[in-house]
């Protein structure tokens, strides 16, 4: 059973076709880079994975479950797929251990001293152990992004969906963050679909690159092929 499985996807905004007939099917453990140009639908795609955006026509099955399906509970699909965002979306009144430790207290109801080193081994991955008591306002866009990356880990999600997650940050900062994800992607085996322009990152961790225009999948080609044929 595939983690995520589009069957001809149809979405639409009102009359605007952002989606059309969408095919992509991502196993668990994989690492797919979504790329194209600006307003071809890549975060459309990824949104409709979590239930942020709504499918019109076909099916998405998500760990089997098919969300075009009113029955679908959300929730739970939400509970198995994160999300980070170009914008972090940190709680600002809450200190970064906080924003790590909320979601699996109350979604979860894990044990709060688990719940606690689960939290503080997490900002040891994201290089951030020091920052436990500050507050979102006092860190940088890179370390904001570290912050959301771990508090979706803390999750422990069979899937994270990366909405451009660079494309807001200082590009000083942003090794930092693409380190951070190239750890997970090769130490977690988590799967993982990141909308981004960084080919670098593509080139050396993705094991599929998928290329969006005007709405549609254009190629889907193994990281090699993608590189290989320019
Ligand atoms: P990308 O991520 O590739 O830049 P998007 O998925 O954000 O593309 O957008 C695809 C198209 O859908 C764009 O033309 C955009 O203007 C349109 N669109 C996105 N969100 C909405 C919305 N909520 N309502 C209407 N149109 C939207
Ligand atoms: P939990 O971790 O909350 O116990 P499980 O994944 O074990 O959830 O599923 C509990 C029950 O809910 C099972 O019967 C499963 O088939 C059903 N279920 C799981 N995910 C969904 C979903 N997204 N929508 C509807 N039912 C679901």
């Amino acid at each position: 059973m595939a983690m995520i499985e589009f069957k001809n996807v149809e979405k639409y905004y009102d009359k605007f076709h952002a989606l059309k007939n969408i095919n992509l099917k991502v196993e668990a453990g994989e690492v797919v880079v979504i790329i194209g140009p600006s307003g071809s639908g890549k975060s459309t795609l990824i949104r409709t994975i979590n239930g942020l955006e709504q499918v019109n026509e076909g099916q998405l099955l998500v760990t089997n479950f098919d969300l075009a399906d009113k029955k679908t509970n959300i929730d739970k699909i939400r509970k198995n797929v994160g999300m980070v965002f170009q914008h972090f979306n940190l709680y600002e009144n809450k200190t970064v251990l906080e924003n790590i430790m909320l979601a699996p207290r109350l979604v979860l109801k894990r044990d709060e001293a688990e719940n606690k080193k689960i939290a503080l081994d997490l900002l040891e991955t994201v290089g951030l152990a020091d920052k436990a008591q500050s507050y979102p306002r006092m860190l940088s866009g890179g370390q904001s992004q570290r912050i959301a990356i771990a508090r979706s880990l803390a999750m422990k999600p069979k899937a994270l969906l990366f909405d451009e997650p660079t494309s807001a940050l200082d590009p000083e900062t942003i090794d930092d963050v693409l380190k951070v994800m190239k750890d997970i992607a090769k130490n977690e085996g988590i799967t993982m679909i990141v909308v981004t322009h960084e080919m670098g990152f593509a080139r050396e961790v993705a094991d599929r690159v998928v290329f969006m225009a005007d709405g549609q999948i254009l190629e889907d080609d193994t990281t090699a092929e993608f590189f290989d044929n320019p």
